[in-house]
């Protein structure tokens, strides 16, 4: 009867209620390559809990591939290996012990393109990343969670009377949010997000700023953004990526957003971040 004995007995995953602990991504050594092209060159970054770190740079410097190979979304690209490690404290997401399904549950992905289930109600759009980890929940749990995740997502009051409708028939920025609360109910502890906000008017933009600021005091958050006002507005530290003639794409510079941006150590961050490129 001891409860020690009941947790043997569990399923693997039942919905978990408790807030998470907050938890640290640590790339190295990170090369990769599309076919026998190399994209990125021994990047290493340290994206620490409760932080927000933004990528920068010019496009085609890596940093969408960087941050698909932190949840192993790269392996849906046949052509794409890699080298290096990628630890969720301290565990290599990349060990052939563990199962896919894991890293990809405790590392959510949100896209540049809002890209819920269009014809799904919003509130199965939401519980819909339940099943993909095969997490059992009851009903009054699955309302509980839709009801948490909309309203950290910013988007519950707006929502809340027509959970039923579908998820295609929201805004843009109200769809980028039901993508963020789809994330948010897998309860993961690091959210990618590359681009969220590119294709986003400047009021939903900062809605969604508003909603990370929010969330990372639960949540590691790594952010590509091409918007420099963006960076400095949510990011604690910042990664500028650089492809320079033709070599694969590598980390010129990271640090502190306000250091980075008032006093950078290397002229070409200098000449990025006041657009001069
Ligand atoms: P960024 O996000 O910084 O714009 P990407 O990571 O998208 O850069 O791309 C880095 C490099 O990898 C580019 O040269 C791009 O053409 C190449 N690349 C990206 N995706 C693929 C793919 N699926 N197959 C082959 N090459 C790719
Ligand atoms: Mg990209």
């Amino acid at each position: 009867g001891a409860p020690d004995d009941l947790t043997q007995v569990m399923p693997t995953m039942v919905l978990d209620r408790q807030p998470s602990a907050l938890a640290t991504l640590d790339a190295r050594a990170i090369s990769a390559w599309f076919g026998d092209h190399q994209v990125l060159d021994r990047v290493s970054l340290n994206m620490p809990a409760g932080a927000v770190t933004a990528l920068i740079g010019p496009s085609g410097c890596g940093k969408s591939t960087f941050l698909r190979i932190l949840n192993r979304m790269h392996e849906l690209i046949p052509s794409a290996s890699l080298a290096g490690e990628v630890l969720l404290d301290g565990a290599d997401i990349y060990d052939p012990k563990r199962r896919l399904v894991d890293a990809r549950k405790s590392i959510g992905m949100v896209f540049q393109k809002p890209n819920p289930f269009p014809a799904m109600s919003i509130y199965d759009n939401v519980v819909s990343g339940l099943k993909l980890t095969g997490t059992r929940a009851t009903r009054d749990e699955k309302d509980e969670l839709v009801e948490t995740c909309l309203a950290k997502a910013g988007l519950w009051k707006e929502v809340r009377d027509r959970l039923r409708a579908p998820g295609g028939g929201l805004s843009g920025g109200q769809q980028q949010r039901l993508c963020i609360a789809r994330s948010l109910a897998v309860r993961p502890r690091v959210l990618l997000m590359d681009e969220p906000c590119s294709a986003l008017d400047p009021t939903s933009t900062r809605v969604i700023e508003e909603t990370m600021l929010e969330l990372v005091q639960d949540i590691t958050i790594v952010i590509v953004t091409h918007n420099m006002q963006q960076a400095q507005r949510v990011s604690t530290q910042c990664a500028f990526f650089l492809a320079s003639h033709g070599k694969p794409g590598a980390i010129v510079e990271h640090g502190d957003t306000d250091a980075m941006f008032s006093d950078p150590l290397d002229s070409r961050t200098f000449d990025y971040v006041n657009g001069r490129f």
